[in-house]
């Protein structure tokens, strides 16, 4: 596959729609190599802070005609995107399994996650934002709530799913009624094109879609400028931060945070453990571990411990690890990039540093192909260190850790003494102890005898504490797309009269 940069885009074009060489007027040039083959150059990215000011006042035009169009045409516009994006959904696939490392297979479902959003959207989320009206909701007066869109809307995202979050973020935005820009991950930025080029296909008004390449930079410029008035972010709790102190002072910004997680899986000791082993296998290890929602520590009841962990044990070592298009059905490909894989290895040595044990040591792998390649490990922690680095901090690899409890209570401490809330999951026969689980874990999805990933489109979807801001993308999402605006309506304008005001003067 060749992958030819296009560059920004904003007024329905981009900057350089033949992919010809224009580096040298670029301010930075970012080079990306396939995390699976790092001989592979995929391409080089050329940055211009010039398009910063283009892709925001083509996205202010945009939302000026986008705004006024009815819900139902901008369903028909998102209709035909959903078209492009289905018939185009093997090239995305590719494209995403060369850039972010993960197996084909995988690639797919997220590929095809991008159309039946647009459905999804369509029917679960539209509804919460059309007018309401309330008869009557005082004497002869008829009450309505009416959501606005915010104006141009910036989306960032994240490199593990470059389409699928993004995709959901825009299309709620779009149906609202907003413009929007998006800049994807600078390790990501093929697959993001092709997307934006299904949008560009099916002929969006100039300006309601923009995107623009760069780093923190050019985003930074961006979520600081006052013609924004959304910023929706996918990525870590740091640049959430950043992007906090860059925008606080513009009260009437939107600012929608998902962030990073350290989730739990708790095991009770009348799990049915056939059913438990391969969702934890996939919570734990899915995309090299590189989801926000991966399971990172293990409650396990201390009953059942060893025959657990002994099980859990023996699957992981049977994961095949190899290229995300050229090996045979790998289960996980390699981690995005050098720095994932020094951080990987050194959370792994924070871990012994900090008390636990290694059942299963991470190694660089050979499989053939020179790229990042890494086993998944396991540690294991009878009395966890609970403050150190490797409990607090989210790894982002493919790393879990055991630790044995014996009351659930313990076991609910543990999962909530991270700084993080994203997912959770419990897996049990016991109705009481999943209400207690319901109750007591701080976390924004709690799951019954189900993994931590693999969330749905039709619930919300976001965390708390460290894990975002309490605007849950999924469903939900197009709530933060929109201002609500109440407004009472006395038909009757006959009604008031000043001989109704009390100490008027004669
Ligand atoms: P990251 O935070 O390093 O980068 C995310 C995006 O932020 C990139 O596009 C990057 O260019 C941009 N960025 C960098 N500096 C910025 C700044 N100053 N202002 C604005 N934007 C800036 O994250 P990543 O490594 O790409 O992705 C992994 C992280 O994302 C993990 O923490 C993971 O848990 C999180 N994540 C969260 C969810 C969720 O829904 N909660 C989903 C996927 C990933």
């Amino acid at each position: 596959m060749q992958m030819v940069l296009k560059g920004d885009y904003f007024n329905s074009q981009f900057s350089h729609p033949n992919g010809l060489n224009h580096l040298s007027a670029a301010q930075e040039t970012i080079i990306k190599t396939c995390p699976g083959e790092t001989n592979l150059e995929l391409w080089r990215a050329g940055v211009f802070y010039e398009h910063v000011e283009k892709v925001i006042e083509s996205a202010s035009k945009g939302f000026d005609t986008w705004r006024k169009l009815s819900f139902e045409q901008r369903v028909q516009y998102l209709k035909k995107y959903q078209e492009i994006v289905r018939a185009r959904k093997d090239e995305i696939a590719m494209a995403l399994a060369l850039e972010v490392g993960k197996p084909l297979w995988e690639a797919k479902t997220e590929a095809a996650a991008l159309d039946s959003k647009v459905s999804v959207t369509i029917t679960d989320s539209l509804e919460r934002i059309r007018q309401e009206t309330i008869k009557e909701v005082m004497p002869k007066i008829d009450g309505h709530v009416i959501y606005k869109p915010l104006g141009p809307c910036f989306v960032i995202g994240p490199f593990n799913f470059p389409c699928h979050l993004a995709n959901g973020q825009i299309i709620s935005a779009l149906l609202a009624g907003n413009s929007i820009i998006f800049k994807p991950s600078e390790k990501t930025i093929y697959s993001a094109q092709l997307m934006i080029e299904c949008f560009h296909q099916a002929g969006f008004p100039d300006g309601v879609i923009n995107f623009i390449n760069g780093t923190g930079y050019t985003a930074g410029k961006i979520t600081g400028d006052s013609r924004i008035r959304g910023v929706f972010f996918t990525g870590s709790k740091g640049v959430g931060l950043k992007i906090l102190e860059n925008t606080y002072k513009d009260l009437g910004k939107l600012v929608a945070l998902e962030l990073g997680g350290k989730n739990s899986t708790i095991i009770h000791h009348d799990t049915h453990i056939p059913h438990a082993l391969p969702e934890l296998l996939r919570a734990c290890f899915l995309t090299t571990g590189q989801r926000c929602t991966s399971t990172s520590m293990i409650l396990v009841h201390k009953k059942i411990e060893q025959e657990f962990i002994s099980q859990f044990k023996a699957l992981t070592e049977r994961i095949k690890v190899g290229h995300p298009t050229k090996s045979q059905d790998p289960f996980m490909g390699p981690l995005i990039d050098e720095q994932a894989e020094k951080l990987y290895f050194d959370f792994c040595q924070f871990g012994k540093d900090e008390g636990a044990e290694e059942l299963i040591s991470p190694k660089k792998l050979d499989v053939g192909f020179n790229g990042h390649y890494v086993s998944p490990s396991i540690h294991y922690a009878k009395k966890p260190n609970l403050k150190g680095k490797f409990i607090q901090e989210e790894i982002f690899g493919p790393s879990c850790f055991f630790v044995p409890y014996e009351d659930i209570e313990e076991a609910i401490a543990i999962a909530n003494s991270t700084e993080y809330g994203l997912a959770a999951s419990v897996f049990t026969r016991d109705s009481e102890i999943y209400k207690l689980c319901l109750r007591d874990i701080d976390s924004g999805l709690i799951n019954l005898n189900r993994s931590t990933v693999g969330a749905t489109a039709k619930l919300p979807f976001g965390g708390v504490k460290s894990s975002g801001n309490h605007h849950p993308a999924a469903v939900s999402m197009i709530d933060h797309c929109v201002s609500t605006v109440a407004a009472l309506e006395t038909i009757d304008d006959t009604s008031s009269k000043v001989s109704d005001i009390v100490g008027l003067k004669e």
